[in-house]
């Protein structure tokens, strides 16, 4: 019997996992935030995936955090805010040798976790798959993708992987996975909350120019400072490839603060104003955005942390 994939987290990236992994007969538990939750995903039956317009169920067993059973390996696919406190939760059921996936986007949760539960494999992910959720218990698959999973403390890759290849989840193993999460916190840094101030599609930013290219040279600055030079290279030129290339997108911050959503600001352009006063660096434009997001968020009663 194969290791069960216990999936914390039935929001959107959960539910893709978990129903992709079900789906080709792999053992899958999904774990919901409380008895409350548990009852009405009991009542709908299932988790449903769309894909290419068709809704497929599929019966994924569901618990709470209270569940006995141990984990061996878990699926970390709540919000980065909400990471730490979920793991603090399950750390008692966690077996000597459990893995982490950790789906977090940004950067700072996946240290925090890693503190709370010391004898876990701590494994990041970064993912360019796209889902949302357009119902309870109902994910869309929005964008086909990819999905990099690295372990900063070493580098053999987990046997596990099968199991995303017979899932058919497209996956690479990588051995820089900090410089893709920094690469990917800059380009976020360096879009997404301009996007929210000027409230517009990322195609807006392209009459803001100048203000993306001293972003972006704070930013590779920043990301020389802390050993991450690959991720610092031609960062100006990707920013403006993926501005052009997904003009017609509202960013992933832009569409939390449109439906009155909490952000993961404090892991992105937050952690990167924190590195930078650690590492003593003077960046003002990239503070000054920080503090004008903050008040614009409070100014809409959002939470800015
Ligand atoms: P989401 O749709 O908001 O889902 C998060 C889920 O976590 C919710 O179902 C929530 O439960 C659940 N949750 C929170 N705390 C929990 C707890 N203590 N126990 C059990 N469940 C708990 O978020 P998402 O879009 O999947 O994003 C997850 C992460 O992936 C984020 O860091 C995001 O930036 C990243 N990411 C997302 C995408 C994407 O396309 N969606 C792509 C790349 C990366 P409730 O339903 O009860 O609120």
């Amino acid at each position: 019997m194969s290791t069960a994939w216990h999936v914390l987290g039935a929001g959107s990236l959960g539910a893709l996992w978990a129903t992709r992994l079900a789906r080709a007969g792999l053992p899958v538990k999904l774990i919901v935030r409380d008895a409350e939750r548990l009852r009405s995903y009991e009542a709908a039956g299932g988790l449903t995936l769309v894909e290419h317009g068709q809704a497929s169920t599929y019966a994924v067993p569901g618990e709470t955090a209270d569940s006995p059973e141990p984990i061996r390996r878990l699926l970390v696919a709540c919000k980065a805010y909400d990471a730490e406190s979920a793991i603090a939760r399950l750390a008692p059921r966690l077996t000597a040798d459990a893995e982490l996936i950790l789906l977090q986007n940004g950067l700072g949760s996946q240290d925090a976790v890693a503190t709370r539960v010391p004898q876990a494999r701590c494994i990041s992910a970064s993912s360019t798959e796209g889902a949302f959720r357009d119902g309870d218990w109902r994910v869309v698959f929005a964008g086909h993708g990819f999905t990099w999973l690295g372990d900063v403390t070493q580098p053999v890759a987990p046997i596990w992987l099968d199991d995303l290849q017979t899932a058919n989840i497209p996956h690479e193993w990588s051995t820089d996975i900090l410089t893709r999460l920094w690469r990917k916190l800059a380009l976020n840094c360096a879009i997404n909350p301009l996007t929210v101030l000027h409230h517009c599609r990322n195609g807006g930013l392209q009459d803001h120019h100048c203000e993306v290219a001293t972003l972006c040279a704070e930013l590779a600055e920043l990301l020389q400072h802390c050993g991450q030079p690959a991720a610092a290279e031609n960062l100006q030129q990707e920013v403006e490839r993926v501005i052009q290339a997904t003009a017609a997108n509202y960013s992933s911050m832009y569409q939390d603060v449109a439906n009155q959503r909490r952000t993961e600001i404090s892991y992105l352009l937050g952690h990167a104003c924190k590195v930078a006063t650690r590492h003593q660096l003077n960046l003002p434009h990239l503070n000054q955005l920080q503090q004008r997001l903050v008040a614009h968020l409070h100014s809409l009663g959002l939470p800015s942390d």
